[in-house]
């Protein structure tokens, strides 16, 4: 019998770190000895870049565009230690719906059984989350993937995406979308921040499944067109990656969230505002407004 594949899509607000967090998934996951494909989802095309010493890959839209028939060789590139990039693309400007190239692609690799061809065991997208245009609810709503996660910081904007994203989840569930394997806490530094983040998971019965401090590492990393699992494997934020890869591998159990309404989520960060406010007027500095962290 064929193996099952695990499929899983990582949303967040655009700039949030998704495609540096997927990346360094991805490349940790293959350390563990996975055979994995990262499908990006941003028209953009930037998801796969640090996995490939800093170069782009042609999309598959663009692909399409020059030639009638494509190979899904084509379109797939090696990456570092073996992982598979893919990325999807977008339409000319001012023309059609971004979520065009996630469906395109996926329908020519099953047609071509190419995830079976590579023997790949888990396959991650990286799909912006300020779902915009129904096509990016693609992942989730044709249960494509099976578990998502999202990555969020504590700013409100963020967290508002993430909210989004838990709506459409929650939409699709009982249709055979996709459900929620938890939430990615990225840029947590600020003693608060983790306190914002815990909260809102508790608001949405859902859970975190790391916190990823905002490092220099990666940025340095990122500079030499590298995940930080290739350019600095033995730093903490490698080891703090490869936890968090450990544990997807390893993932089974997804839940539909509890999203808030609108004006709950309002309700909720005034709340927080407030707090901060009372805490800054105390004069307690920002890296130790934690209660108990
Ligand atoms: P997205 O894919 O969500 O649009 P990116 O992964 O491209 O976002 O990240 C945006 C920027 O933030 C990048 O320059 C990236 O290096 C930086 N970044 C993301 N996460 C971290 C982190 N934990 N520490 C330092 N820089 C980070
Ligand atoms: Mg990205």
């Amino acid at each position: 019998m064929a193996k099952k594949i695990k499929q899983i899509a990582i949303y967040g607000k655009g700039g949030i770190g998704k495609s540096t967090t997927t990346s360094n998934i991805s490349a940790a996951l293959s350390t563990m000895g996975y055979k994995v494909m990262q499908f990006g989802c941003d028209p953009k095309g930037d998801s796969t870049n640090t996995l490939r010493d800093g170069s782009y890959i042609p999309t598959v839209l663009d692909t399409l565009r020059e030639k009638s028939k494509v190979n899904a060789r084509d379109v797939i590139f090696e990456g570092f230690n073996g992982v598979y990039c893919v990325e999807a693309g977008g339409p000319a400007p001012g023309v059609g719906c971004a979520g065009r190239g996630i469906i395109t692609a996926v329908q020519l690799f099953k047609q071509q059984r190419i995830f079976e061809e590579l023997d790949l065991d888990i396959v991650i997208y990286d799909v912006l989350g300020d779902v915009v245009c129904g096509g990016f609810a693609v992942p989730v709503r044709e249960g494509i993937a099976e578990h998502v996660f999202t990555v969020t910081s504590s700013d409100f904007m963020a967290i508002y995406a993430a909210n989004n994203l838990f709506k459409g989840i929650h939409k699709y569930s009982k249709s055979g979308g996709a459900l929620l394997g938890g939430v990615i806490a990225n840029s947590v530094n600020a003693g608060y921040s983790k306190e914002i983040i815990d909260d809102f998971v508790k608001q949405t019965n859902t859970q975190v499944m790391e916190y990823v401090p905002r490092s220099v590492t990666v940025t340095q990393s990122e500079l030499q067109g590298k995940t930080t699992i290739e350019a600095a494997p033995h730093s903490e934020q490698a080891k703090i990656y490869k936890g968090l890869a450990e544990k997807i591998g390893n993932h089974t159990d997804s839940k539909t969230p509890s999203p808030l309404e609108i004006a709950e989520l309002r309700e909720w960060a005034a709340k927080w505002g407030e707090h901060l406010l009372r805490l800054e007027q105390q004069n307690i500095p920002q890296d130790k407004l934690a209660v108990n962290s």
